[in-house]
């Protein structure tokens, strides 16, 4: 394909959620793919329900997710001027026409098609009415009276309506504003756009664009329509099944690489690879491989995901990713330097940045406040491994510098000369050092403390 134009049209009614963020990644590696365009377009016609604190967050999601957009942005509600032009010629050209229907004697149409056993309907009544412009018409398509709309859907395949289930649909209200799909069709047409991928939800829209298209005597584009994603119980996804917005996913401290990853596997494939850099997602993507089923969202697969990204990451780029959450959870300003220290200890016992910050705390908080787990303490500062403590307390005051070789050597000769096991000195120092039996190595540990801050701790056991 030489000319590949998508668009990503999100309603700014609240924030970029992950649906909505897999169409977009979905568009956008089209186009990239294919080396074309990708355009943002802001459907803010629902004037009571848009705010532009969306659009921001809107746009601040797709830009941490990576998604550049091409050209400016596009308000709907800049165009009606534009749409009305459209609207116009159709009229001229006969595709159209003026109806003074009120909404009751409409809604009366429809309760009598539903009472005959019918879709509910419009029934034509202005059709061949012959009206003018006038307070309170709205214009309706002239729907041809037989015939099937057929399209095949990048997704779900061929797909045919018979245009016995489609009324003549208004395209501009009383009020002169356009309805939606004639927007739609509008912007699409002029930005452009030669591939329609958004969510299934619209799927029923897209015989009356259609319709619009070729009454307008327009190119129709290609559509794909992905299913929605379900909860991981394959109903409707929840809140607490993970609908939820991007930037909560951001707040928690996911990386972006691992949800535009986990996303983009929900429903297109690239044989069982789950993995990919961007530069693969963008040289696999082609279109081709949209599941038509829909997927089950995975919180587990999720973190999955993003573990495997903080590990593979720069030492340092991770670092700097978790320092704002260090600063979050209260442990104030680190440092690069410490920050890496603790991420090179921590981060493949982390599954997210908030988690990888707070499992920082032990080994950030001064001595004298380090909380001993109840359990461990009781199981392991008993006499003898309390004297333990004592000892080596001594062989680390002894140690000629602190650095993680010396004070491992130190330990281990301890062990071996006294003929123990390793296991008898290590959880109660352990224990003293992180306050519970985890962490990462204890020569790591002991290293990232310092002399001062190890002795303290062990002080703080045998008193
Ligand atoms: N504004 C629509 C939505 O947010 C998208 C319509 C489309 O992609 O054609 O659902």
């Amino acid at each position: 394909m030489s000319h590949v134009v998508t668009r990503f049209a999100p309603s700014p009614t609240g924030h970029l959620h992950i649906g909505g963020a897999r169409t977009a990644i979905f568009c956008w590696l089209l186009a990239r793919h294919y080396g074309g365009r990708f355009h943002l377009r802001i459907e803010d016609t629902d004037l009571l329900r848009s705010k532009q604190e969306y659009t921001d967050s809107i746009l601040a999601s797709m830009r941490w997710l990576g998604l550049d957009w091409d050209g400016d942005l596009t308000y709907q509600t800049q165009r009606a001027d534009v749409y009305s032009r459209y609207v116009d010629k159709l009229l001229e050209t006969g595709h159209a026409y003026w109806c003074d229907c009120t909404p009751e004697e409409v809604e009366a149409m429809r309760e009598e098609a539903r009472q005959k056993g019918l879709k509910p309907r419009y029934n034509g009544r202005c059709r061949t009415r012959e009206l003018g412009p006038g307070v309170g018409r709205c214009v309706r398509l002239k729907t041809p009276l037989t015939g099937k709309v057929v399209f095949d859907d990048m997704v779900k395949g061929r797909i045919s309506v018979d245009v016995s289930e489609l009324d003549d649909m208004v395209l501009r209200r009383a009020d002169g504003m356009p309805t939606y799909n004639m927007a739609v069709v509008v912007d699409d047409y002029e930005m452009g756009i030669t591939h329609v991928i958004r969510g299934d939800d619209h799927v029923s829209n897209t015989p009356r664009q259609i319709l619009i298209y070729e009454a307008l005597g327009l190119p129709v584009p290609r559509f794909g329509h992905v299913p929605m994603i379900l909860g991981p119980d394959k109903q409707k996804l929840s809140k607490r099944h993970g609908a939820r917005a991007v930037i909560e996913y951001q707040q928690d401290g996911l990386l972006p690489q691992a949800l535009v990853n986990y996303l983009v596997r929900l429903g297109w494939s690239h044989g069982n690879q789950e993995l990919f850099t961007r530069d693969e997602l963008i040289e696999y993507f082609d279109g081709n491989n949209l599941n038509p089923a829909s997927a089950a969202f995975d919180p587990a697969k999720l973190e999955w995901c993003n573990a495997h990204y903080m590990r593979e990451m720069l030492l340092s780029d991770l670092a700097r990713l978790v320092a704002p959450f260090v600063q979050q959870v209260g442990l104030g300003d680190l440092g690069q330097e410490r920050l890496e220290a603790l991420c090179l200890m921590f981060r493949e016992r982390a599954n997210n940045l908030k988690a990888l910050a707070e499992s920082f705390r032990p080994l950030v908080l001064p001595a004298a406040e380090l909380v001993h787990a109840e359990k461990d303490a009781k199981k392991h500062f008993t006499d003898q491994g309390k004297e333990h403590l004592r000892k080596l307390s001594a062989v680390f005051a002894a140690c000629e510098s602190f650095d993680a070789d010396t004070v491992d050597s130190a330990l281990n000769a301890y062990v071996a000369d006294n003929g123990l096991k390793f296991k008898e000195v290590a959880p109660p120092l352990r224990t003293a050092l992180m306050g519970f039996m985890g962490g990462s190595h204890l020569k790591d540990i002991m290293a990232f403390l310092g002399r001062e801050e190890t002795l303290e701790r062990l002080k703080r056991v045998t008193g």
